[in-house]
């Protein structure tokens, strides 16, 4: 069996004017007109638990846009006992007609769901149209039809046989089931840290983050539509560590696929650790978690491109992404000139509602996340190894909102150079040209992180110099581009060091680990 060839969704413009865009916009209007119900969906079934969280808009936080039912350790039990009976004949199914459940998603995500998906992540994790589009619906569109794919290519490589012996190897699926927790941050992550594992013929316990339950509730509706059988992916919103303690001590788990935060990852691990025992199999453990991510200019980088870059490497929906750039290093000789461009274009930049189009940043997710961005601008304020360029201003009377900031220092090691935010705040560390090796070093050395970092030089010897001496300070590397907006099948994505376990989302290296291979060897 052949799939189609995958290319990358194209991205959605939504010029003024055009239908394209009316259309989100009556999305928009209807969705948010309205308080949804959301129930757990366990082998297919809608169950209401009557304990309820909300999900509000972080733009308007008092609008509430659903009440989810919670899930507690019970129906975490029922969770795997559907998981385990789907298991017995998705596991069994051939890959070509698992292949068909996500390639028709990408389908239906691409045409008439494209909207009401958007819509949820513009509403529930204040995206702008702009960063919803390159998320929710390109991006998860890209690791559906690229990862079966990657698939394909998987099953196709079979080892060598010389005669007269036929040896083979057996993709077969994990025993048990994949714990699958997923962040706010990219809509397209939860789909995916679900369908990769789902579509190698595994099935997936899916908790999603508290502020992302909206749009991913769309997302399992989605997969239900395009024919994804009771049960192989069952949605548990819920407490975190009730569902986590609950979920992590069951012999049947096999494998975790996480992304967020790095204290959450540590204790999922350490739990695999403790509970070792237990388990049928050793599971599979597979995690991104933070960054801390660096941008690193010569004194020959082109000044206008690299502040743009900044821009938009450090604020484009809030410096939420794992890959935003935090912190930079930016020679004596241009910071002058890019610290005008800065302020130009930061001067043009508004902040504000999801609705009006014409904003750059909307708000930051939550309370607790404004609460962080706020004490490192009021940090930034007292002290006299910060200055506050542009921003630093923040309001939480009506959203979450936080200006995008550039703070400036001249110690590389002040405290908004290396702890990580996840906010809209870069801080820059201008430094003498004639320091670049101790700089350089400065930059590797400086985070325990390793996911993203871009590098800015003309001449091909610097070019190679500074990717030599940043070698293992990022999983995704660029030169001479913002250190964010990686495209599924062109750069696979994720990050070594503390960042996490580097096993690239939308790659065969992340497949293979939801795979337990057969090698068969047989005489004739
Ligand atoms: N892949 C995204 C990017 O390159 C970041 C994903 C994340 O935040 O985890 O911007």
């Amino acid at each position: 069996f052949k799939v189609p060839e995958p290319v990358n969704e194209p991205v959605r413009g939504y010029a003024p004017g055009s239908p394209e865009r009316a259309s989100v916009k009556k999305r928009l209007e209807e969705m948010s007109n309205q308080v949804y119900e959301i129930p757990l969906i366990i082998g297919g079934k809608e169950i209401k638990t009557g304990k309820f969280g909300e999900s509000v808009m972080p733009h308007n936080h008092k609008h509430v846009l659903a009440r989810y039912h919670l899930a507690d350790a019970s129906h975490v039990e029922q969770a795997i006992a559907a998981s385990q009976e789907a298991w017995k004949t998705w596991s069994e199914m051939p890959w070509h007609e698992r292949a068909g459940v996500f390639l028709k998603a990408a389908e239906l995500l691409a045409g008439p769901w494209r909207d009401t998906i958007n819509a949820a992540t513009m509403l529930g994790q204040a995206k702008t149209i702009q960063q919803a589009e390159i998320d929710a619906a390109c991006e998860l569109i890209d690791f559906l039809r690229f990862n079966v794919h990657y698939m394909t290519r998987l099953f196709e490589d079979q080892p060598y046989s010389p005669k007269p012996t036929w040896n083979r190897v057996e993709h077969r699926a994990l025993e048990g089931f994949i714990f699958a927790v997923t962040p706010f941050n990219f809509t397209a992550i939860g789909g995916n840290l679900c369908c990769a594992p789902a579509m190698m013929g595994n099935v997936v316990l899916w908790k999603p983050s508290d502020t992302a339950v909206y749009s991913n509730y769309f997302v399992m509706r989605l997969l239900e539509e395009a024919g994804l059988p009771p049960g192989v992916i069952n949605f548990i919103p819920g407490p975190p560590a009730e569902i986590g303690a609950a979920t992590m001590a069951r012999p049947e788990l096999a494998g975790v696929h996480f992304t967020g935060s790095t204290g959450t990852f540590q204790y999922l691990w350490k739990t695999v650790g403790e509970n070792i025992e237990k388990y049928h199999a050793y599971p599979r453990v597979v995690g991104e978690t933070g960054g801390k991510d660096f941008v690193f200019a010569h004194e020959s980088a082109e000044p206008v491109a690299l502040a743009n870059a900044l821009v938009r490497g450090a604020f484009e929906y809030s410096g939420q992404k794992c890959s935003a750039a935090s912190r930079a290093y930016v020679p004596t000789n241009i910071w002058p000139e890019v610290k005008k461009l800065l302020g130009e274009y930061l001067a043009e930049a508004k902040t504000g509602d999801v609705a009006d189009f014409s904003n750059f940043t909307s708000a930051v997710i939550d309370k607790r996340s404004f609460d962080k961005s706020s004490a490192y601008l009021a940090h930034a304020r007292e002290s006299s190894e910060a200055e506050i360029l542009f921003g630093g201003e923040a309001d939480d009377s009506v959203g979450y909102f936080v200006q995008p900031t550039v703070i400036e220092t001249h110690n590389p090691h002040y405290k908004s150079m290396v702890e990580e935010i996840f906010g809209p705040i870069l801080t820059v560390y201008p430094y003498d040209p004639a320091k670049l090796d101790e700089t350089l070093e400065l930059c590797d050395k400086t985070s325990p992180y390793a996911l993203t970092g871009a590098v800015w030089a003309k001449e091909r010897g610097t070019i190679v110099k500074l990717t030599n001496a940043l070698k293992h300070a990022a999983g995704n590397f660029y030169v001479n581009d913002r250190p964010t907006g990686s495209i599924v099948g062109q750069q696979p994505f994720g990050g070594g060091r503390a960042s996490g376990t580097n096993d690239k989302a939308g790659s065969m290296l992340n497949l293979l680990k939801w795979t337990s291979v057969r090698s068969i060897k047989e005489n004739f």
